[in-house]
């Protein structure tokens, strides 16, 4: 004790002044930095710019379905369709409706995909946009439900369908219920093609479970953003399962476009014109 005693000695200058007059720590407001979760450098969030991407790596980061429509969508063209379809909750999971009505009210969406119908660069498409922040884009039965609509008004307005697809996979909420949504929506898809039109994926971080096995990889032409993470299982169970080391990129868009899974990485500044071409092509 006498050591720090002595010490305070030198240091005080004035007892009644403090270098920290409330006792609290500094705060950084949560938004004014970003933390790369590619690079894992620190991102002042100005610098990611309206397309939210690192400076550092290129790592295209998790955005909104509303901040991903104004990046895509001609301006006002979004006529959103099948809203207001009441998320059940067949198992009548303990907590499951009191963390939709918070959700929703946290995200002002009623579930975790939008969906109508938009142009882009004055072409006609079906959109779905579907949004992590919403439940980790868990496909239950209202996102079944809401993308196959989707898939059936195309058929029948013969247009071509753009979806926007990110997800932690199955809802595990809805047990058995969510899993039959990837029949279900499959079948919608497979009508669309039948009918001779283009149905094109563009992959976000993170797309997994359910929907990559299922409409995310039934695209006619599949592309993706850069860095992100697709695949079905988690990297930890299939290395426990095949008790080996798998590559640090494993289930990253750039080892699957290597291994023919994606068709095209494509840069988020370049997207829209990517869209816009391939819907001129087709
Ligand atoms: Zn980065």
């Amino acid at each position: 004790m006498a050591l720090f005693e002595r010490k305070s000695k030198y240091i005080r200058i004035n007892p009644n002044r403090s270098t920290r007059p409330t006792g609290k720590k500094p705060e950084v407001p949560d938004e004014l930095f970003a933390r790369c979760p590619s690079c894992k450098n620190t991102i002042y969030s100005k610098d990611l710019g309206e397309m939210k991407v690192c400076p550092k790596c290129g790592y295209n980061f998790r955005i909104s379905a509303h901040e991903r429509l104004a990046l895509i969508a001609d301006e006002g063209s979004f006529e959103e369709l099948f809203t207001g379809l009441q998320t059940s909750d067949p198992l009548k999971f303990p907590g499951y409706r009191e963390k939709i009505a918070k959700t929703q009210e946290k995200t002002g969406l009623d579930e975790a995909v939008i969906t109508g119908t938009a142009k882009i660069s004055g072409q006609k498409i079906a959109l779905g946009i579907m949004d992590s922040n919403f439940i980790m884009a868990s496909m239950g039965t209202v996102v079944g439900e809401k993308i196959t609509r989707l898939f059936e008004l195309a058929t029948k307005e013969k247009l071509p369908v753009v979806l926007f697809t990110a997800s932690g996979g199955a809802r595990m909420q809805e047990g058995i219920m969510s899993l039959m949504q990837m029949a279900k929506v499959s079948a919608a898809v497979k009508r669309h093609s039948n009918a001779g039109l283009l149905y094109l994926p563009v992959l976000t971080d993170p797309t997994t479970g359910g929907v990559t096995a299922s409409f995310a990889m039934e695209g006619d032409i599949i592309l993706a953003e850069p860095q992100a993470l697709i695949g079905f299982a988690g990297r930890r169970v299939i290395e426990e399962t095949v008790r080996q080391t798998l590559p640090d990129d494993f289930q990253k868009a750039e080892f699957l476009l290597a291994h023919g899974f994606v068709d095209a990485i494509v840069k988020r500044e370049e997207l829209r014109d990517k869209i816009s071409l391939i819907l001129k092509l087709h």
